[in-house]
């Protein structure tokens, strides 16, 4: 019989034992690597985090105000709110400057263009608090061998409510490309569930997982002969490309069959859910997934609570180019002195409290202002949209293009 777990109320001065799933993972990849990193082993940080977590917590931030109290106006702008706060921090990596831009045009296109014309999901409040970042934790109702509760900390980056009532979570991802075949095991997403189901006392309907590909969408190409690219690989969308066929043709109707059928192509990829620069996924899950995930939670516990739990490497592939600490496990392995290869690399973590020092620096709204070339580039994608959506189709245009 397992623990009823329940939402942990942090008493003061207490020393806790905090769990995540992703410390979760990190012990099924690799007990060796889990021993210097975990809390609840060594407890070491990587030195030089890369850059793309201070990207991910800077689009996440954005996301966070632009759906929730929504301070800055314009998920754009928070971005630039976390930038500069960063830097009044010293919490900048050295390649912001690459960063930035990317931040700015995702967000400008997330909130200017691609939630226009689908729905846009109502935020859940809760006693008047918007659900967006929400952190908190589960007393397993477990102790370590020093006598100290286990806690279950989680994040959930949103919470929505369907039409029919029911709770979602809403997760944010950005990456190169979309990831499609992994949604049925994925452990966050099942424990988001069972994570929501406790806060809030009531089920939850699965989890609204929202990949954003790490690319701005531009207008097509031209080509030297002076021709539209219908290279299909092209960062566009239907809107700037119609957009552009029209300013070089005088209209659609009048444009190279080519180009009509790279624009129909661009069409149809243009779902509610999705285009080619943002994908949004409805995973559910039910009630015995959550309790078959609680089972192994509370399994996995015993070996990552055990003081004298062996902590083997695990070679693999991957070591080479994912393993931050591999300088260390190979003077392990030879021989060498793996604490002196530690040094360069690693260090005693962080508080959490350390890490956001930056949202004590936030500038306030009206001194965040989007670039003129932000502000032309909402101001065109949003007309390209109206100009696609007054663009009927004859028959005989998509016929023309079919034959093409
Ligand atoms: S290099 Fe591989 S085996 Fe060694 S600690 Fe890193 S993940 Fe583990």
């Amino acid at each position: 019989m397992l623990p009823e777990p329940r939402i942990y109320v942090p008493e003061p001065g207490e020393d806790v034992v905090r769990i995540r799933t992703s410390e979760r993972s990190l012990f099924k990849r690799c007990r060796r690597l889990w021993g210097w990193l975990s809390p609840v082993r060594l407890g070491l940080q990587v030195r030089e985090a890369p850059d793309y977590f201070w990207y991910g917590t800077g689009f996440h931030f954005a996301m966070e105000d632009f759906h929730g109290y929504n301070r800055y106006g314009h998920a754009g702008k928070a971005f630039l709110a976390y930038v500069e706060a960063c830097k009044q921090s010293n919490q900048l990596p050295s390649t912001w400057r690459d960063f930035e831009p990317l931040g700015l045009g995702m967000l400008s296109y997330y909130s200017d263009h691609w939630l226009r014309n689908r729905d846009v999901k109502q935020t859940l409040y809760v006693d008047g608090k918007p659900q967006v970042e929400v952190n908190a934790s589960i007393d397993l109702g477990l102790r370590d061998h020093k006598g100290r509760r286990v806690v279950y900390d989680f994040t959930i980056d949103r919470v929505v409510m369907d039409d029919e009532g029911l709770l979602w979570v809403v997760e944010y991802k950005t990456a190169k490309a979309f990831r499609l075949y992994h949604f049925d095991l994925d452990e966050q997403i099942t424990s988001y569930s069972w994570c929501g189901q406790i806060l809030y006392g009531r089920p939850i309907a699965g989890t609204i997982y929202m990949q954003f590909k790490k690319a701005v969408p531009v207008f097509p190409r031209i080509l030297a002969s002076g021709e539209i690219s219908v290279d299909k690989s092209q960062h566009t969308t239907a809107a700037l490309y119609s957009r552009l066929m029209v300013d070089m043709y005088g209209s659609v109707q009048q444009s190279p069959s080519k180009n009509i059928t790279a624009l129909n192509r661009l069409v149809a990829e243009d779902t509610e859910d999705q285009d080619r620069f943002i994908m949004r996924t409805n995973i559910e899950r039910n009630s015995a997934q959550i309790k078959s995930l609680q089972q192994r939670i509370y399994m996995e516990l015993e070996d990552i609570l055990n003081p004298d739990l062996p902590l083997y490497p695990h070679p693999q592939q991957s070591c080479g180019y994912s393993c931050p600490l591999m300088h260390a496990c190979l003077a392990m392995e030879d021989g060498s002195d793996y604490v002196d290869a530690l040094q360069p690399y690693a260090a005693k973590g962080t508080s959490r409290e350390q890490e956001m020092r930056w949202r004590t620096q936030l500038p306030p709204p009206e001194l965040v202002q989007l670039p003129q070339e932000a502000l032309l580039y909402s101001q065109t994608t949003q007309e390209s949209v109206a100009q696609l959506q007054q663009r009927q189709e004859s028959p005989e245009e998509l016929f023309l293009a079919e034959l093409s």
